[in-house]
């Protein structure tokens, strides 16, 4: 039989260090994730300020390239209005005079046509030929646009194919044009260049943007004039004003962003600038996959490894605090057992000692009651003798078992004093309460049937003491006082209690 109530409790701290092991381990991990994830958001920016310093470096290029070759068109317009408004020019054979009007005009690169148009639209000078191939552009959108503005200055048009009948009819071209004034404003023509878009082929040529990325010029309406790669041949000359990306680069002017492509839904870094004061804006889209491509393989390198060394640590962590938890667990069996007496299961003669004096202490500081009781089993060496130590082991076993059956709370304790005496502390408890314990335990104990060859049960003696608050009075007293109750017991005929006093 083994007795159901634990003895004593056995005061090990535990969970502290657990605790402060998970915390630091968490705080440790927390830490590490923390700088990398600073790490990465830095080394992120970064790879996206690079990128955008390049793109700008590229919008600058093209920028500075574009500004040039259009100052030149620009002059050789303003020097065939400039020859045009000559009369002495009217005197000279077509020859000179053709000459003169088309003299700067070579110097353009990529340069198609320079016409000089009167206020109706006709042609009425071409650098292609002396005499001019008749003709009317009063319906081009160059033309209206000076006819109905004095203010116009350089107007750069939307992209078109020539009407002529000659061999680069296919190839896309823009015109840049200058209105003619007379000295009082008077509208008397138009002066127009056209330049092939194959200029910014070339000059897109040289650069490298990377896989996934597009190069684009357009106009201030967001017609598309040029576009590195071609992505769609259709594209060109057609208005992209619509679409949010270029919406917001016609807005900005000048800057950088990244959004998603309307047209391959592909992330992109856009850098756009506009060409100095011309209605030109240039824009490099970056594919992010590649801007980002070996940031990605390092953060990808970086979080795996960080990944591992966390996990790890938590595992170190997880296994250190299961041995720690063995090793408490291991503590506490093991002051357990130091604490319990192996034949009755409840606290041996060391806890006693260690419960007494801590209750002792408790009630001197509370003044609060402390009773002891003192039970000794009856003529149990005559019982020994009849049944066998075998039997008499069972028995004080069974004693043991039903005191602590009418211990409750968790402050008393039930101890095996020695041989076939126990003693039972019960804190906090006056004469008669402790009283009406010990005449509890006594009753039951009677109540145990009989072993086998005997009429009567086994019983007990109570000696009970308790320290009511005297002043002076000391452990070992209340220890004697109780010792002599079970005295008095004894000699008034056994089975019985006996308070002190
Ligand atoms: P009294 O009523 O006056 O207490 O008589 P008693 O025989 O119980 O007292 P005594 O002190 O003469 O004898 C105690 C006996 O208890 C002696 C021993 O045989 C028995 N005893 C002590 N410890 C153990 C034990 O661990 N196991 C068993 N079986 N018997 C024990
Ligand atoms: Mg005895
Ligand atoms: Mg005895």
């Amino acid at each position: 039989m083994t007795v159901s109530r634990t003895p004593l409790e056995v005061p090990i701290k535990t969970g502290r260090p657990e605790l402060m092991l998970i915390l630091g381990s968490s705080l440790t991990v927390i830490a590490i994730l923390s700088i990398v994830t600073f790490l990465l958001i830095r080394e992120h920016a970064n790879a996206k300020q690079s990128a955008t310093r390049g793109a700008t470096n590229i919008v600058q290029l093209i920028d500075a390239d574009v500004l040039r070759n259009v100052e030149l068109y620009d002059m050789a317009l303003q020097g065939l209005i400039t020859a045009s408004m000559r009369d002495d020019l009217q005197k000279v054979s077509p020859q000179i005079r053709h000459l003169v009007l088309f003299d700067r005009a070579s110097t353009a690169r990529f340069r198609g046509d320079f016409l000089l148009l009167d206020k109706h639209g006709n042609v009425i000078a071409d650098s292609s030929r002396v005499d001019p191939k008749p003709g009317n552009f009063a319906d081009r959108d160059y033309f209206l646009a000076h006819v109905f503005s004095k203010d116009t200055g350089m107007f750069i048009s939307r992209p078109f194919k020539p009407r002529c009948n000659c061999d680069d009819r296919d190839l896309w071209r823009i015109s840049f044009s200058r209105r003619i004034s007379s000295s009082t404003g008077e509208f008397l023509g138009v002066a127009v260049a056209s330049m092939h878009l194959a200029y910014f082929d070339e000059l897109f040529n040289s650069l490298d943007i990377g896989r996934d990325s597009t190069l684009n010029v357009l106009n201030s309406d967001g017609i598309l004039l040029a576009q590195k790669p071609i992505l769609n041949n259709a594209a060109i000359g057609q208005s992209f004003g619509n679409r949010p990306n270029v919406v917001r680069i016609m807005r900005e002017g000048t800057g950088s962003f990244t959004s998603v492509s309307s047209i391959d839904q592909k992330n992109r870094l856009y850098t756009f600038s506009r060409v100095g004061n011309l209605p030109l804006t240039v824009s490099v889209a970056l594919s992010t996959e590649e801007v980002f491509a070996a940031w990605r393989r390092t953060a990808i390198l970086i979080s795996g490894a960080t990944g591992v060394l966390c996990l790890g640590l938590l595992w170190l962590t997880w296994l250190l605090c299961r041995e720690l938890r063995l090793r408490q667990q291991a503590e506490r069996e093991l002051a357990q057992l130091a604490a319990t007496d192996a034949l009755t299961g409840v606290a041996n003669r060391r806890a006693l000692d260690q419960a007494l004096s801590r209750e002792w202490s408790r009630a001197q500081r509370s003044g609060k009651p402390l009773s002891v009781l003192m039970i000794d089993a009856d003529h149990f060496k005559a019982f020994n003798d009849r049944h066998g130590h075998q039997v008499g082991d069972d028995a004080l076993r069974n004693v043991a078992q039903v005191i602590s059956q009418n211990i409750r709370r968790p402050a008393d304790l039930v101890a095996r004093y020695g041989g076939e005496e126990f003693c039972v502390v019960l804190a906090e408890t006056d004469p008669s309460g402790a009283l009406r314990i010990a005449e509890n335990i006594r009753a039951a104990i009677e109540q145990i049937p009989p072993v086998d060859g005997d009429t009567s049960p086994i019983t007990v003696s109570i000696g009970l003491g308790t320290w009511v608050g005297e002043p002076g009075e000391s452990l070992d007293a209340l220890m004697f006082e109780a010792d002599k109750a079970l005295y008095r017991a004894k000699h008034t005929g056994r089975n019985r209690v006996v308070a002190a006093g």
